[in-house]
């Protein structure tokens, strides 16, 4: 019996903060189930994986296998079941993100274990296994037990704290058994913001109401003041002013960062399903009945090109 967690690697080869908070968050459950906490890492890695021993996790199981050079979900599936059903894991972590979430339910059909995808706490263990779940676009929680002895939980990012003590974990080389992915990776492009959208502790994001895709460089200097990443709604992405990776709501991704700064964005519902588990809400719009101020923490009424220079002035002084 173990706890077995999914250290998701970027395409630079270091290891993704989303992937920091599922050690913490798997280190503290296998404490609380009195069993070891093992870290899974199929993707080349440039970093000194030791070192993650830190976040709580006592064993680091590395495949190297060209096969698993880029990320492809189907031969990742493979071998983490390889990995799950040698190490006897009774509960495997991803992180809620694209990667988590292509992986998980894949695992789940494979070694037909119960699923709680989305979980924004640590399962409730002293009567069952509970896992809480973020529901409705983050309006709601729902409380679900997994009664299959495999247990698989994809952790909503930024729900969890990151705690970092001064253990090292012992790195054992492993092997799987894998097929060539079917899909070749020819080019990875970066994404456009330095800081990515998913794993961004603050964001800012445009509508309609920035005008046109030449203003950009606004938010791109506010966004560079807060160490932020960039998003966008739909419109702006469907009409090419931002690239889709930027589009956030119930057709884009889904984000909870510490800080949401939303700028001449009207706050319709379909955009709420995707940033309404932020921590803190920022708006700016000129107008102020625009549905987004119901769902603020802080508002700014006032036209976006004479307020965002001057947001952007103030934090640089700070
Ligand atoms: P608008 O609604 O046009 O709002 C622009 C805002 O800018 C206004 O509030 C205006 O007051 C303000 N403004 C204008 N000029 C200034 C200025 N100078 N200074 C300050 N403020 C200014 N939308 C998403 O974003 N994400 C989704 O995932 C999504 N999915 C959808 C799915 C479905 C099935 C449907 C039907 C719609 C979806 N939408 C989605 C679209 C959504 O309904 C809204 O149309 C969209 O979010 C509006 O984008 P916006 O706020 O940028 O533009």
């Amino acid at each position: 019996m173990s706890v077995l967690i999914f250290i998701d690697i970027n395409e630079e080869g270091a290891v993704k903060k989303t992937s920091l908070e599922v050690l913490t968050y798997g280190a503290r459950l296998a404490q609380q189930l009195g069993v070891p906490a093992e870290g899974l890492v199929l993707a080349p890695v440039k970093e000194e994986l030791a070192a993650l021993g830190k976040y709580g996790v006592q064993t680091i199981h590395q495949v190297q296998n060209e096969a698993l050079a880029h990320f492809d979900a189907q031969v990742y599936t493979k071998a983490i079941a390889q990995i799950a059903e040698k190490t006897g894991a009774s509960v495997i972590l991803f992180s809620n993100n694209t990667d988590g979430k292509a992986l998980a339910p894949r695992l789940s059909a494979r070694l037909k274990a119960g699923l709680v995808s989305g979980a924004v706490a640590l399962p409730e263990t002293a009567n069952g296994f509970i896992v809480k779940k973020s529901v409705f676009s983050g309006k709601a929680f729902a409380d679900i037990k997994i009664a299959t002895p495999v247990k698989i939980i994809t952790l909503n990012p930024n729900s969890f704290t990151i705690e970092a003590g001064a253990g090292t974990a012992t790195v054992t080389p492993v092997e799987v058994t894998v097929d060539a992915p079917k899909v070749k990776t020819v080019s990875v492009n970066r994404q456009s913001s330095e800081v990515p959208l998913a794993e961004a502790e603050r964001v800012v994001s445009g509508g309609r109401g920035m005008k046109g895709p030449e203003n950009w460089g606004i938010l791109e200097d506010l966004a560079k003041a807060l160490n932020a990443a960039l998003a966008c709604s739909r419109p702006v992405a469907d009409a090419h002013w931002r690239p889709h990776n930027e589009h956030v709501g119930q057709t884009g991704g889904a984000i909870a960062p510490n800080l949401y700064l939303a700028v001449g964005i009207s706050g319709a519902i379909q955009h709420l399903a995707g940033v309404n588990r932020s921590k803190v809400i920022v708006v700016i719009n000129k107008d102020p009945e625009a549905p987004f101020f119901k769902a603020a923490d802080y508002g700014i009424v006032g036209d976006l090109f004479e307020v965002v220079p001057k947001l952007t002035e103030a934090i640089k002084q700070l």
